[in-house]
């Protein structure tokens, strides 16, 4: 048995057919991970999907409504990127009641990793690359409504600007943001998040660790969070089709140690969730997703 949940729902899949999105991941690394004996069938945890009400603790009740009615306008489905279907909707649903589990399960037993999730550029009356609502967000305002924490940190270091949920918590102090990107990357624009680390084409393992320890070591002693949201994109690969960045497996496995590892220390609990992966070879993006999943469980056995 993992030391750690791993939240994972059958239907995750986005049903995008053939898409730069590969949303097959989340059966293909379910897979993998019992495969490899990395995981047994007790370690995975099926969430229900997020409520209604869960959702428009985020989301604007136009757009909740547009989403469940199919009423999308041509210009929203072109902002989304990805085909509206029912079993879209659903899955985005089930990924946000996901990433909520993890994070309950995060403070029970100090970490949870959801197999899925992670749409962080979803804002609250519209959706865009790929994500049609924020899981993140939605977790964050659902456990602080049951009173479970105040304040949460989001960690973002997929390759892309985390701007949905920079906007979502534009200006409220209970939540900090801090955004690791490619700065000449999608999107274009860029509202602040607490602490953005704006990075340039084809950093690697090196800088990209430096940067990030640095900002996000001291964000840590001065917020306290009760909660990590790591939000753990497998796009600052170097052989991403979508990312300009050039971290390797190592570089991105010492990525997850140092998030990780530096919130467990200070008694932080961590709730990770995937968010993006383009790698040109899709096992590629497998593979950094299933490091994720091992350094959670190498940090955790760690002693003291
Ligand atoms: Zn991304």
């Amino acid at each position: 048995m993992l030391p750690y949940p791993l939240i994972y729902h059958e239907q995750y899949d986005l049903h995008l057919g053939d898409h730069v999105f590969p949303s097959k991941k989340y059966k293909w690394l379910h897979d993998r991970l019992l495969r490899t004996k990395f995981a047994e069938e007790g370690d995975f945890v099926a969430p229900p999907p997020a409520t209604d009400e869960d959702v428009l603790l985020v989301h604007a009740p136009e757009w909740v409504a547009k989403l469940r009615s199919g009423t999308l306008s041509y210009h929203e489905i072109l902002q989304l990127e990805i085909p509206y279907s029912r079993q879209m909707v659903e899955a985005f649903w089930l990924a946000a009641g996901g990433t909520i589990l993890a994070a309950r399960s995060a403070l029970e037993r100090g970490l949870a990793f959801n197999v899925g999730g992670g749409f962080h550029h979803a804002f609250p009356a519209h959706g865009e690359g790929f994500c049609a609502i924020n899981d993140i967000a939605i977790a964050v305002r659902r456990l602080q409504r049951d009173g479970a924490i105040q304040r949460a940190m989001v960690v973002d270091c997929d390759v892309h600007h985390g701007n949905g949920t920079a906007a979502i918590f534009s200006g409220d102090q209970s939540v900090f943001t801090l955004s690791i990107h490619q700065f000449n990357n999608y999107p274009s624009e860029k509202p602040l998040s607490s602490l953005d680390i704006h990075l340039a084409d084809g950093i690697g393992d090196a800088e990209y660790l430096h940067r990030l320890g640095n900002g996000y070591r001291a964000a840590l002693s001065m917020f306290q969070p009760q909660l990590v949201m790591y939000v753990a994109g497998a796009d600052p690969y170097y052989e991403d089709q979508l990312g300009g960045l050039s971290l390797t497996f190592d570089g991105l496995r010492e990525r997850d140690r140092l998030v990780i590892w530096t919130a467990l220390s200070h008694k932080i609990p961590v709730a990770i969730v995937l968010a993006g992966g383009y790698a040109l070879n899709v096992e590629d993006t497998i593979t950094i997703h299933a490091n994720t999943a091992e350094v959670a469980r190498e940090v955790l056995q760690r002693p003291g």
